[in-house]
């Protein structure tokens, strides 16, 4: 018996010839009505969220023609084994009368989506046909969060007003504008789970940024290309600035050991320097003004300096001051 037939028999749906014709843009083969299986997911709204932020209807209208196309995860993996669903068509859904928490009609943002019918994909859509796996996450690249009571972008300048914090009658939030990109968008495994909803990235160069964005990668989010571009010169960047602080501290390795045998202090050289490796910056930092200090009182200024740049070389030693100018 053909599995692909029984399984196409236990979801019994009918998709128009339209709809056909939208799924087949993106398949090898054309597919038939049996073969699909078709379904609509909410994948947002304008409400505000829980970090205090909301789209405009704008900003749907854009992510709408910009999710079409896009695959849909299983459990915040974007393996291709688990990219299982695709969007086909996605619009924008006024549920006027209802409205949001700041008085707008509200929106949401509805896509309809396939998935091939076979036996990998078969307990998902038994879990979509009965309405279990209905949630989901979505992620998608912001380019501006403006404070609702000022107007001030909130990521780059600081307006002094707190999402979540009523000013007057009003409470301010982030209002999500000019969509980026719309990278994903999964099945939540864990309903409850912190981040469902709506991941949002926001792209630019400070650091808080990205941190922020680091932690939401470890509660199961997902990055795109470019996002993940980003955040690798990111690292990289932290990587050549760790090898300067590494660079650093051998030099006030090398430095302590100096001053501490200049400052004739009756520790042997090898042992000074086994002691000095176990030190941080800041207690070598210390350490060398204590050496220094004493030996001031040992030598006269003159011959120490002296003494300093005969062992270093004048151009090294200017050299390494100027590149770890602290
Ligand atoms: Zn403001």
């Amino acid at each position: 018996m053909n599995k692909n037939k029984s399984a196409a028999a236990e979801f019994e749906q009918t998709v128009s010839a339209d709809e056909l014709e939208l799924i087949n843009q993106y398949t090898r083969k054309n597919l038939r009505e049996g073969e699909i299986y078709t379904f609509s997911v909410v994948l947002c709204d304008n409400d505000i969220d829980r970090d205090f932020e909301y789209f405009t209807e704008d900003t749907l209208k854009s992510l709408a023609e910009m999710f079409v196309g896009v695959t849909g995860i299983y459990d915040h993996d974007p393996t291709a084994k688990n990219q299982v669903a695709r969007i086909y068509s996605c619009g924008v859904e006024n549920l006027a009368p209802k409205k949001t928490a700041y008085g707008e009609d509200y929106m949401r943002l509805v896509a309809k989506a396939y998935i091939p019918i076979c036996e990998g994909t078969r307990d998902l859509i038994a879990m979509l046909d009965g309405g279990i796996k209905k949630e989901v996450s979505v992620g998608c690249g912001i380019e501006e969060c403006v404070c609702s009571i000022c107007g001030e972008d909130m990521r780059t300048h600081s307006c002094g007003h707190v999402k979540g914090e009523r000013y007057g009658d009003r409470v301010c939030c982030g209002v999500l504008k000019n969509p980026s990109d719309a990278y994903e968008w999964s099945f939540t495994a864990i309903p409850a789970q912190r981040r469902a909803g709506v991941i949002k990235s926001f792209f630019g160069n400070d650091e808080a940024g990205y941190e922020e964005r680091f932690s939401e990668s470890s509660q199961g989010g997902v990055v795109s290309i470019e996002e993940y571009n980003r955040l690798k010169s990111y690292a990289e960047n932290l990587k050549e600035k760790a090898e300067e602080s590494r660079k650093y501290k051998t030099y006030l390795e090398l430095e302590t050991v100096k001053s501490g045998i200049t400052a004739k202090v009756g520790i042997e050289s090898d042992l000074l320097e086994n002691m000095v490796k176990g030190l941080n910056v800041s207690e070598l930092l210390r350490l060398k003004g204590i050496f220094e200090k004493k030996a001031a009182e040992v030598l006269p200024v003159k011959s120490q300096l002296a003494e300093y740049c005969g062992a270093f070389g004048e151009r090294k030693y200017e050299s390494l001051n100027n590149q770890f100018d602290i």
